[in-house]
């Protein structure tokens, strides 16, 4: 059985107030702050760092269920006062860690890994931070607490993971979706599952508005399931843990991430700090955030290194679930970046494009998002900013397989004012053995 010595709480970011996890607070009701889950770090050290280590590689994908999960497997770093028996987990986290030896020789890397997040029931890494989230709000629910339905805007992959996971615990969903933003996959997850869904002519931001609104009156009963509640760091932060649990406890020098309302890139950095408080880990990893040009807020705060930030009408962007202009998470994001000394890069449409369907050569699928950390890779890896002897892993945040659309129209080379460089098309031949054969020597002579 797990020990309940470990306890966490809310803290204000800004004005240090402290709320129990069992309030329903979306924001600090003082002074309207972002909040953090803190976690009592005195009594997760009283392990020892060996002991810890012990304890997640002997759960990592072998415990029995709900352990057996990346998330569940470090359980008392995560939600450790949560009742086992509330657990929604659908199996996320453990993801693969896959070296691309041949792709990081054409980089000059000596050493890239890929974390396949997007490897993971509903496709994308958002799986991370539901599983906590709605395992929450079903024992708040269990202990009476008013919550009707939970909600959330969404640039495709929240809702699809919410729709999921709260389909499971049996609690009702409403989802607003930016029309005609969203890839096809992205949509038909959440009506599978039974969920509301409202399509609303506007954009990601535009919908963040609308939920806000209808979650901020308690007596409504909505539960506001964005990355603007915390509880979804407090999954989503076992990534980086997981990485460097992979790597045998080794701290690569660069992790990439996309980012768009940058929750995750926050989670990233807070995963780091716990190994580093509990002394598992004795130096921090750099991050550099991946932003597309044409919603770019955080990089351009960076230019002006974090003094001032602008939200910014976001252009379409094939990068769909980063099309975001106002990100919830910039102050975590900044102060994330400030601890880790990060970096921030953007990218074009071209080389997101043509980065993602060069990987795909060596055997990989990668999504769009993928396609924009790379892509910065690659540029940062020009500015001579990270170095070849450097050990670098890209966060790939979603499967490929969810923008298929994205895909066949670079290979047909209809993605508009794009030039698809690694172009492959079916060839089309009659059922004649002998031409058949004829072709395939050609391609082989
Ligand atoms: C949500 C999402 C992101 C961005 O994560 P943030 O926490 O919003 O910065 C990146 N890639 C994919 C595939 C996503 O679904
Ligand atoms: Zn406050």
């Amino acid at each position: 059985m797990l020990k309940t010595k470990y306890k966490a709480i809310f803290r204000c970011m800004d004005c240090n107030s402290e709320f129990s996890l069992d309030e329903i607070l979306f924001r600090c009701p003082k002074c309207n702050g972002l909040l953090d889950v803190v976690h009592d770090i005195d009594a997760i050290q009283e392990t020892s760092p060996l002991e810890w280590k012990q304890i997640f590689e002997s759960r990592f994908r072998q415990a029995k269920h709900p352990y057996s999960s990346g998330v569940w497997g470090k359980k008392e770093w995560v939600l450790p006062e949560l009742h086992e028996d509330h657990i929604v987990s659908l199996g996320e986290g453990g993801t693969p860690l896959v070296p691309v030896p041949r792709f990081s020789k054409k980089l000059n890397l000596e050493n890239l890994w890929i974390k396949q997040c997007g490897i993971s029931h509903t496709g994308s890494f958002k799986d991370l931070g539901m599983t906590v989230l709605v395992s929450k709000v079903k024992e708040l629910i269990e202990k009476g607490k008013y919550i009707k339905a939970i909600s959330c805007a969404s640039t495709g992959d929240t809702s699809a993971a919410l729709a999921s996971y709260a389909s499971y615990a049996n609690i009702p969903v409403l989802i607003f979706l930016p029309k005609d933003r969203i890839s096809l996959a992205q949509l038909i997850q959440p009506i599978a599952n039974g969920a509301y869904v409202f399509s609303i002519d506007t954009d990601f931001d535009g919908c963040m508005k609308i939920v806000q609104e209808i979650t901020s009156n308690p007596e409504n009963g909505i539960y506001l399931a964005n990355s603007m509640n915390p509880l979804r760091i407090e999954g989503q932060k076992t990534v980086g843990i997981e990485v460097i649990q992979q790597l045998g406890w080794y701290v690569p020098d660069w992790f990439l991430i996309p980012g768009g309302n940058l929750g995750n890139v926050s989670a990233l950095v807070e995963g780091f700090k716990l190994l580093y408080e509990t002394k598992i880990i004795s130096k921090i990893p750099r991050v550099a955030v991946a932003q597309s040009h044409n919603a770019n807020p955080f990089y351009k705060s960076y230019l002006n290194r974090f003094l001032s930030f602008e939200p910014v009408q976001a252009k379409k962007t094939l990068a769909s679930a980063i099309q975001i202009g106002n990100p919830v998470s910039f102050k975590r994001a900044k102060r994330a970046l400030e601890y880790c000394n990060g970096v921030v890069e953007e990218v074009t449409e071209e080389e997101l494009a043509n980065t993602s369907a060069y990987l795909d050569t060596f055997g990989m699928f990668t999504d769009p998002h993928t396609g924009v950390a790379l892509a910065s890779l690659i540029k940062l890896k020009q500015k001579g900013i990270i170095e070849e002897k450097e050990t670098v892993v890209v966060i790939s945040t979603a499967h490929g397989l969810k923008f298929v659309e994205f895909k066949v129209q670079y290979h047909k080379k209809e993605l508009p004012n794009i030039h698809s460089q690694y172009v492959n098309q079916p060839i089309m031949i009659e059922p004649e053995i002998t031409k058949i054969q004829e072709k395939i020597q050609q391609l082989f002579s």
